[in-house]
């Protein structure tokens, strides 16, 4: 069976730090593994626009925003498919199919979009869209066949939905649909990188992120002013690393080497982290050297960022083909999706025959 890689993200705004490694990262190395068939990866207007129907402009300026996050990282056009969503209308025509296999019930169990109902305020007013916005992503999933899905641990409910879907549909209309696997990062630091405010997760809709294009002193001022553990007063206190977001982001981005660079006097991660319990080492001297980690990586994403910035033509290019490709890959699958459901009327010549006899 081919290989195959589907991932994506909604256009309502920048890529932050918490995209980069609990997904971006992982997509550039399975992408220069060369272990996959086929790479695709899509900017999904249409879901972003589920929660964002009165306010499309938003959507529409991120899509190219996305689009060069996704360059400046090392997502490279010649290996990977970039697509937008909307431009497969075949994802739309699964997505009503598939709506048939799911009770409401079932969405309503979903727990990452209840707290997102939630956080949205919306209780009483969801839009049907957004409510089955999971049934969508199950249509984007299994167009394109992907048997691997890198994402945030916040998506695993919809990989399990996807997988309801397509065994359900194989049952009902024969073997048709390929069950994808999730692929989440290694480091637990990375499943749900918290906000710079302390809260659970950096979210584009709650103002607590470190954005990939922020600039060397706008990502300096957001590590110097971030929650740290709030009972680390004086610098002898001792401090709490468990759940502190300054700990989590050094457990996600740090290496031994860069200690050698920066922080000499310690040779690793666990000796800061028990000096810092212990007491004696101040926050201001620890966001310092996060400052400088950080920097050191998001440095080469920002330089690339801005060559692919002085082409915006080439940009819209690379979406405009990799959308052609993903709607030929979509149309084929849709083709065997309607063949297997038997609503493929007009190539049906069993069913023609049918009728003739019918009437004869
Ligand atoms: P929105 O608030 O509009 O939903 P978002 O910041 O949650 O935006 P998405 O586009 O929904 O971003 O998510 C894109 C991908 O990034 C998903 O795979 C998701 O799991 C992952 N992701 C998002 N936020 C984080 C985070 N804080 N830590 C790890 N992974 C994340
Ligand atoms: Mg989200």
């Amino acid at each position: 069976m081919r290989k195959v890689i589907l991932t994506g993200d909604r256009p309502t705004g920048r890529l932050h730090v918490g995209h980069y490694v609990g997904s971006l990262k992982r997509r550039v190395e399975l992408q220069n593994s060369g272990e996959y068939d086929d790479i695709y990866i899509m900017i999904a207007d249409a879901q972003a626009l589920t929660d964002n129907a009165d306010n499309p402009e938003k959507v529409r300026q991120n899509i190219v925003e996305v689009a060069l996050d996704y360059l400046a990282c090392g997502i490279d056009p010649e290996k990977t498919t970039i697509f937008i969503q909307s431009m497969v209308p075949q994802l739309t025509e699964l997505s009503f199919y598939y709506m048939n296999l799911v009770t409401v019930s079932r969405l309503q169990r979903n727990p990452t979009v209840k707290s997102e109902i939630q956080m949205r305020n919306f209780e009483a007013s969801i839009p049907v869209g957004f409510f089955t916005y999971p049934i969508s992503q199950a249509a984007d999933i299994t167009a394109f066949k992907a048997t691997v899905v890198p994402v945030g641990e916040d998506q695993m409910p919809m990989i399990e939905q996807t997988r309801e879907i397509v065994h359900k549909f194989n049952q009902v209309y024969g073997e048709t649909l390929v069950e994808p696997q999730i692929s989440l990062p290694d480091n637990k630091a990375c499943l749900r990188l918290p906000g710079t405010d302390g809260k659970a997760k950096m979210s584009k809709s709650l103002g607590n992120c470190i954005y990939l294009a922020d600039t060397e002193e706008e990502v300096r001022k957001k590590i110097m002013s971030m929650f740290t553990d709030p009972n680390h007063l004086r610098v002898e206190d001792p401090g709490e690393v468990e759940g502190n977001p300054v700990f989590i982001y050094l457990d996600a981005f740090c290496k031994d080497e860069h200690f050698a660079e920066f922080l000499p006097e310690y040779a690793n991660l666990e000796e800061l982290k028990a000096h810092y319990k212990r007491g004696g080492l101040g926050d201001v001297k620890v966001k310092k050297f996060l400052n400088n980690v950080m920097q050191s990586e998001l440095s080469p994403i920002r330089e690339r960022r801005k060559q692919w910035e002085k082409d915006i033509p080439a940009v819209y290019d690379i979406l405009k083909k990799g959308s052609e490709i993903a709607e030929q890959t979509a149309a084929r699958t849709l083709a065997d999706v309607r063949n297997a459901m038997k609503i493929d009327y007009f190539s049906d010549g069993a069913l023609i025959k049918e009728q003739i006899e019918k009437y004869k």
